[in-house]
């Protein structure tokens, strides 16, 4: 197989990419870039290319027992403010060897590059003893995995390839994360006669620092490093400035490592409010959206840490396939993000690695890129990959 996308794929890819950015496609919003997607896999000439209930994108080749999955989320965060962008979110700019714009490392350079990374594979003529899926799912930014669910329940996958950023190494893993709601309860009265209400402010705030000194205290593991904590919301009730109020709530954002359960993220939290002698309870929230199909997805916010072993056969099969296409061994790491992997790998224990261009540091960042070059490297690499995972021989 070719080391090198040929300059017509090359320039294909490019337009592809920014056509991709230049169709806005924030979660529940993704038809028209998922549609654009199918456009391009039909001409590329995928076997079968499909959209399922949920509105998530297949494109299928070959058609043979042992299956690896490649994929990518189509949808993206919002832009804030445009004129904060130096260059504008939705042109796709081209500029010395970068493409700007929302979406450029997280994560439609993950699809674009899979597309035709499969391409260049189809062109090799390899015989490959197996199916390949490319995958384009819906709201990742707002639940990690809802989508991606639906598509392991029905493919079953024997290896995903996720396609966020990790600068062309291998990411092996990730912490875990869960949002919670605290609900800290008081007693109303008027404002101007404080002493006769419980105010639920003042002990969340009890509470809050309590929470807060839990980072002191959290594992620390070698791979994935350490577990968080974070308070990241609050709202008081009754919404009055002359109130006290009698009810406080607050998320928290947890981040965790391996074999931390629902039980103990919920168990830390219920044991502060406990000690405090303050009334309240904790629990996990819960994501209920619709897609733009109309397909309901639901589904608790609590997504496990997991990780792949160094010496998993995926790993050693995309190691050795992206030596061959890049000349030296790839780095191996980790994400410190979340990724639709909490569900494949964390949930289903389905074999998860990831691997694609960009950089992590500029996902969702006004400064959206991704590198030109690495956008080719990529596609060569997902080839290289799936040629190396059926172990077929030029
Ligand atoms: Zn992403």
């Amino acid at each position: 197989m070719k080391k090198k996308l040929n300059s017509e794929d090359q320039k294909h890819l490019v337009r592809f990419l920014r056509d991709l950015i230049g169709i806005p496609s924030l979660p529940r919003q993704e038809k028209n870039v998922i549609d654009r997607i199918g456009e391009e896999m039909s001409k590329i000439g995928f076997d079968d290319v499909y959209v399922d209930s949920v509105g998530n994108i297949i494109g299928k080749i070959g058609d043979g027992n042992k299956k690896l999955l490649f994929e990518s989320h189509v949808d993206t965060v919002g832009i804030g403010d445009i004129a904060r962008w130096d260059y504008h979110p939705f042109i796709g700019k081209v500029e010395d060897g970068f493409i700007y714009g929302r979406g450029a490392s997280d994560d439609k350079q993950g699809i674009a590059s899979m597309v035709y990374g499969m391409k260049h594979l189809m062109q090799s003529d390899l015989e490959l003893d197996g199916t390949i899926y490319v995958v384009g799912v819906v709201q990742e930014e707002d639940c990690n995995g809802g989508a991606m669910e639906h598509v392991c329940n029905h493919i079953h996958p024997d290896g995903i390839i996720l396609g966020e950023a990790t600068n062309l190494g291998i990411n092996r893993g990730q912490r875990g994360r869960t949002e919670m709601m605290v609900t800290v309860k008081g007693k109303s009265a008027h404002a101007a006669n404080p002493h006769q209400g419980i105010n639920a402010v003042y002990h969340a705030s009890k509470i809050i620092s309590k929470i807060e000194s839990l980072n002191d205290s959290f594992p620390v593991q070698d791979f994935l490093g350490k577990a968080t904590v974070a308070v990241t919301r609050m709202i008081a009730d009754p919404d009055s400035t002359n109130t006290i109020p009698d009810i406080c709530q607050f998320t928290v954002d947890r981040r965790l490592v391996l074999g931390e359960t629902e039980e103990k993220c919920l168990g830390e939290l219920t044991k502060i409010l406990q000690d405090e002698g303050v009334e309240g309870n904790v629990e996990i929230l819960e994501y209920v959206a619709l897609s733009y199909t109309g397909f309901k997805i639901q589904l608790k916010e609590f997504f496990s840490a997991w990780e792949l072993p160094i010496n998993h056969d995926l790993v050693k099969v995309a190691s050795s396939g992206l030596e061959e296409s890049f000349g030296k061994k790839p780095r191996i790491g980790k994400w410190s993000f979340s990724t639709d992997g909490v569900i494949t790998m964390g949930k289903l224990g389905i074999p998860t690695i990831g691997f694609a261009p960009g950089d992590e540091q500029d996902a969702h960042s006004l400064n959206d890129k991704v590198n030109i070059n690495d956008l080719y490297k990529a596609a060569v690499g997902y080839a290289h990959i799936a040629k190396s995972y059926y172990n077929k021989n030029d």
